[in-house]
């Protein structure tokens, strides 16, 4: 296989062919994801794959039919393919550290993807590929799956990769803006949920970063609130448990419901169970640095409530990290990006 790279260099210089000076970074790698650098125009050698024109023929958007492209050509940053290219990186996984981090590997086989697809219609085909390369597993989809549903496993493919390569790249801004000024801006985002048939009552709610990533999302049943009002309350206290637990700082919580941001502002005015526990949450924030209750629109709560309503079918409390997202959760998140 050829690849559009200089040729002609010296044996042993190592070059990552979307920077200048040949110097891979994870900036770099999560650029070429995003589809910041154009395509390369080297069709040419590739042009007689089987893959090639039905790719292009796909009703999916461009950026994903260019990351399959690129997958399929072998050109995709995982670190073996950095390897094959002269970077000088470690070739194994950097998220489970076990296996050799190759386009399969990232895209299907690491505990960390394998979730994402886990629960999918589209296991019972993947787990009979395990040992195909991704050619194979393309044009094997293709042939078994609907129209409509080998695109929803192109486009999936698309977010797995796009949610790892975020990951890594989330990773290493941590730990500068750590070194930076030590301040995260964290949002906490809740919401309650109601099952009137099974008189269930839960709450949901994420920790995003200052870009709107998901770091955690958790849910849990509650027992009947009083009221509406009542059970948006429950639901900010129990997600300032959560990040107490999970050792979050945040800067900001939002809901929904104004009239619990002004039970919370205003707790001295009311004596009622709805001021106590607003007490109770004043109480819990006090030992915090200062952190702001905004209101937002209910059309801007929907992962909140989405994570609530799944707490109402859940066996046990729960609280995720970016490992262990649903898919569901994913594509949802995915949504988000894309429309951002
Ligand atoms: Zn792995």
């Amino acid at each position: 296989m050829a690849f559009p790279i200089a040729t002609g260099a010296s044996e042993d210089s190592r070059y990552w062919f979307h920077d200048v000076k040949g110097k891979y970074s994870v900036k770099d790698g999560y650029k070429l994801d995003i589809g910041f650098y154009k395509p390369p125009t080297h069709s040419s050698v590739v042009q007689s794959k089987k893959w090639w024109k039905f790719l292009w023929s796909m009703s999916v958007p461009s950026k994903v039919r260019i990351f399959w492209w690129r997958a399929l050509s072998n050109i995709i940053p995982t670190q073996a393919n950095l390897m094959a290219h002269h970077v000088p990186v470690s070739v194994s996984c950097q998220f489970c550290h076990h296996h050799m981090d190759s386009t399969c590997h990232a895209l299907f086989w690491c505990p960390v993807s394998k979730r994402s697809w886990k629960d999918s219609v589209f296991m019972t085909t993947l787990k009979l590929l395990h040992y195909s390369d991704l050619i194979e597993i393309f044009l094997r989809m293709k042939d078994v799956l609907l129209k409509i549903d080998f695109e929803t496993f192109v486009m999936r493919t698309w977010a797995v990769w796009h949610a790892r390569t975020r990951l890594l790249h989330d990773r290493s801004l941590k730990s500068d803006r750590l070194d930076v000024d030590g301040v995260d801006q964290r949002r906490l985002e809740v919401g309650a949920a109601v099952n009137e048939a099974t008189d269930n009552y839960s709450i949901g709610g994420t920790v995003r970063d200052h870009e709107g990533h998901i770091l955690i999302a958790f849910g849990r049943k509650i027992s009947k609130p009083l009221s509406v009002v009542h059970g948006e309350l429950v639901a900010i206290r129990e997600g300032l448990r959560v990040i107490q637990e999970q050792d979050f700082n945040i800067h900001e919580i939002t809901t929904d419901s104004l009239l619990a941001v002004q039970a919370v502002t205003n707790p001295a005015e009311d004596f009622s169970y709805i001021g106590a526990i607003a007490l109770d949450i004043n109480r819990l924030l006090l030992g915090q640095h200062k952190i702001t209750l905004r209101h937002i629109r209910r059309s801007e709560n929907v992962v909140a409530h989405k994570l609530a309503s799944f707490a109402l079918s859940s066996q046990s409390p729960f609280v995720w990290g970016h490992e262990n997202f649903p898919f569901w959760l994913v594509d949802l998140v995915m949504n988000d990006l894309t429309i951002s």
